[in-house]
């Protein structure tokens, strides 16, 4: 009990110091993996210094899909939305650095890929707004339900780059 708070509290502090870096839940969708983008993808997290914590293969079944996109569930396209989810393998990842979901956002371009600028990853590689081949969390509390829904604590991994000192001050 009292570890846990001093776990806890710890935590609070490097928060507060800014010292934990922000994690944001990336996922190739079928479309991406079936266009062979998940490299493409990847590249531009590592490039742009971001660092890879967890990552897998996965066919996601109906109901995972629901809870994941739970939040769409009034919407007249969800049906389709996780048909198309469920469609074939997504790669599920981890990202983590500063800002890394608002920045990770900005590197995803809009929802509709018609709205989004060339040079995001949507602007560059769809059409469709139903085919947009690469999900990010919308915020923190997103971010981390959503982690915690695709992965165990364990399937995320402590590590650091060798070039870390060169990418963040
Ligand atoms: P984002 O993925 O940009 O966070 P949303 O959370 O609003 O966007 O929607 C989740 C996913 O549902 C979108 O990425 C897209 O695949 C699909 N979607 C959203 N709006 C529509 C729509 N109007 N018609 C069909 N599919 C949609």
């Amino acid at each position: 009990m009292f570890a846990t708070l001093l776990t806890l509290l710890s935590a609070l502090y490097k928060a507060m110091a800014g010292k934990t870096p922000e994690r944001s839940f990336i996922m190739v969708k079928p479309d991406g993996v079936q266009r062979g983008l998940v490299g493409e993808i990847v590249k531009r997290f590592e490039q742009r210094g971001y660092t890879l914590r967890a990552m897998k293969m996965m066919h996601a079944s109906k109901p995972h899909l629901e809870e994941h996109y739970k939040d769409l569930s009034s919407k007249g396209f969800f049906k389709d939305l996780v048909a198309y989810m469920n469609s074939g393998p997504v790669v599920a990842m981890v990202w983590e650095g500063k800002d890394a979901v608002k920045t990770g956002r900005k590197m995803l371009g809009e929802t509709n890929p018609l709205a989004s600028a060339p040079g995001t990853i949507r602007g560059d590689f769809c059409i469709e707004v139903g085919r947009n081949i690469c999900h990010g969390s919308d915020s923190v509390e997103s971010a981390n339900r959503e982690i915690s829904l695709w992965f165990k604590p364990e399937e995320i991994i402590a590590w650091d780059p060798c070039i870390k000192d060169w990418i963040q001050e």
